[in-house]
């Protein structure tokens, strides 16, 4: 509630949402107004009771972060709620909204930032120049158990990959993670549908996603430069950039990098031609 997550109009049907989830059908009122409310700690304490309990079946990670997604969708509004405040936020200016949403989806759980305070970050010489360099830890490590039950799992048809709009709310799978507690901003660019959100495993700050509505392959065209246009008209305080259009990449999206990338306009007259080195 401190976090304006719950409405106090919804405090009991939501207790009741976690009475039927734990198999209980009574709830005594407790006093933790001098506790500290550490969300990590109350999720573990809830989950291990869930596998005491034999609510699931086994306590790997992949489990575990199913059951404690299925607890935070519970308290996550649904989405027309939060497309509607957003909307609002937008009307005052679009750096309002991002910031909410950014908030939110942090405050959901979506983004763990429990993991994200473990990523490493520094900054190295190179040839050219000092080059930022991060090692992300906020995807959980399977245990052995985990992907031998990931590999049993069947593929879904429904649910084609991370990107889809069909993640929105989704319950999860040993193979697919749960995204009961996931909004996404719906957006339109070239006159096509696309959703806005953040990376759950934010690379950096406010590492935004923008993807398209349908499930198709990466590909750089003449298009790509218009929706890139149209995203930071809608979103001026966002750069956006585009990964290359390897055929792996299953699904078109596009992010927003680490800093905005300012090139001054008399280097760009220049060079004709810039050449980047990828490692
Ligand atoms: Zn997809």
């Amino acid at each position: 509630m401190q976090k304006k997550l719950i409405d106090p109009a919804d405090r009991i049907y939501i207790i009741n949402q976690y009475l039927d989830i734990f198999h209980l059908d009574e709830y005594q009122e407790q006093d933790v107004s001098t506790e500290k409310i550490v969300l990590e700690h109350i999720l573990k304490n809830l989950t291990d009771a869930a596998y005491e309990r034999k609510i699931i079946e086994s306590d790997d990670i992949v489990t575990r972060d199913l059951f404690d997604t299925k607890l935070m969708g519970v308290m996550t509004a649904r989405p027309s709620q939060i497309i509607d405040k957003f909307q609002k936020y937008y009307k005052e200016n679009p750096e309002a909204a991002t910031e909410f949403f950014y908030e939110f989806s942090q405050d959901t759980n979506y983004i763990r930032r429990y993991r994200v305070k473990k990523d490493m970050k520094w900054k190295a010489d190179s040839p050219y120049g000092k080059i930022d360099i991060t090692i992300n830890l906020s995807k959980p490590e399977k245990d052995p158990k985990a992907i031998a039950a990931a590999k049993n799992a069947k593929q879904s048809a429904y649910l084609k990959c991370q990107l889809c709009m069909e993640n929105e709310g989704y319950a999860g799978r040993m193979n697919h993670p749960a995204r009961q507690n996931h909004r996404i901003i719906p957006i339109t660019m070239n006159d096509s549908r696309w959703g806005f959100q953040y990376s759950p495993y934010v690379y950096y700050n406010e590492h935004c996603i923008v993807f398209n509505g349908e499930h198709t392959p990466m590909k750089i065209d003449r298009n790509a430069f218009i929706k890139l246009f149209d995203f930071v008209k809608q979103f001026p305080h966002y750069f956006l950039g585009s990964n290359a259009d390897i055929p792996m990449r299953k699904h078109i999206f596009l992010q927003k990098p680490m800093e905005n990338l300012i090139i001054p306009l008399h280097q760009l007259q220049e060079k004709r031609g810039m050449c980047m080195s990828w490692i």
